[in-house]
């Protein structure tokens, strides 16, 4: 079997013996650069584009995501980091990371190793492309911009809705086990909520290409990858003075997830603080008091309505 990495069909590449010499092979061809040639040499040296995609997703996943959950693993060990940790008195113990690790793992293996090996045929399917070269810088940072969005909004709304009642109680309650996350904790959840708001992340990029024809796996890898750090980040329970939302002011952080996690209720989003801050769910003491404020003042004006 042979790839079809290549959008040049003049070129032809068969697979060498070992990685290397593939890759040797591959650098012959002219104008890739050098990681649009490993991308290249990858697929043709597995030679099978189903197992290529999904062995590559499957171990994105996993690097970055225990990969960016380790250094913060890490600073829970350090003292001097203490005083930026946002619930200071709860530091997770080492049975509860290793109780988190293990749910996390099972639920990487058992729920989503499956579907990762279809995701090349629908890909095919739907015309993500996996071809060498890849699109230009500003095509990638423009589309996982807009992914960045659209996820933002569909995280809002059905965390939102595992909020209320049955949902909560049978479905999310997994997720709120920590009041004090911690980065590990980020997919600690039942597998119905890893496949819901896991299609804000996946799911929203196929259809984006469904409609528009215009996606490249490699915008994917980019994509899945810094939505993980932001996932991870998110669960920390580190609030720093160099905290991205301290120049980005609409980007949420750990701050904002932390006081979901503390209160059980308010700031639903992933991403972003203007779903929370437009309709009025924010979490935290302070919000509270500002919603009280404000039903205070409308049932004072609907009463000077009635006199
Ligand atoms: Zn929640
Ligand atoms: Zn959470």
């Amino acid at each position: 079997m042979s790839s079809k990495v290549f959008a040049d069909t003049a070129v032809h590449i068969a697979a060498k013996e070992t990685f290397f010499q593939t890759y040797q092979e591959v650098r012959k061809v002219q104008g890739l650069n050098s990681l649009e040639q490993l991308w290249a040499a990858y697929y043709t040296y597995l030679g099978n584009d189903i197992f290529a995609t999904g062995l590559l997703f499957f171990c994105l996943h996993e690097l970055m995501y225990f990969g960016r959950s380790l250094p913060w693993f890490i600073i829970d060990r350090i003292p001097y980091f203490r005083k930026y940790k946002i619930q200071d008195a709860k530091l997770p113990s080492n049975r509860e990371q290793w109780e988190c690790l293990k749910s996390v793992l099972i639920s990487h293996f058992m729920v989503e190793a499956f579907p990762i090996w279809f995701f090349h045929p629908v890909c095919e399917k739907i015309g993500i492309s996996y071809e060498v070269p890849f699109p230009s810088l500003k095509t990638i940072a423009l589309q996982v911009s807009i992914f960045f969005l659209l996820e933002d909004a569909w995280h809002y709304w059905f965390h939102r809705g595992l909020h209320y009642g049955s949902f909560y109680k049978y479905i999310h309650k997994q997720h709120h086990r920590y009041a004090a996350p911690f980065g590990l904790a980020a997919e600690y959840a039942h597998p119905i909520e890893v496949m819901l708001l896991g299609f804000g992340t996946v799911g929203i990029p196929i259809v984006w290409c469904y409609f528009t024809r215009n996606l490249h796996l490699f915008t994917i890898c980019i994509w899945i990858t810094l939505r993980l750090y932001q996932a991870v980040d998110a669960h920390s329970g580190y609030e720093f003075p160099w905290s991205l939302h301290h120049f980005l002011p609409i980007w949420a952080g750990a701050d904002h997830h932390d006081e979901h996690h503390h209160h059980f209720i308010g700031n639903y989003a992933s991403s972003f603080r203007m779903w929370d801050f437009f309709l009025d769910t924010e979490a935290g003491n302070t919000a509270k008091l500002n919603r009280e404020r404000k039903a205070k003042l409308k049932g004072e004006k609907k009463a000077k309505l009635k006199e």
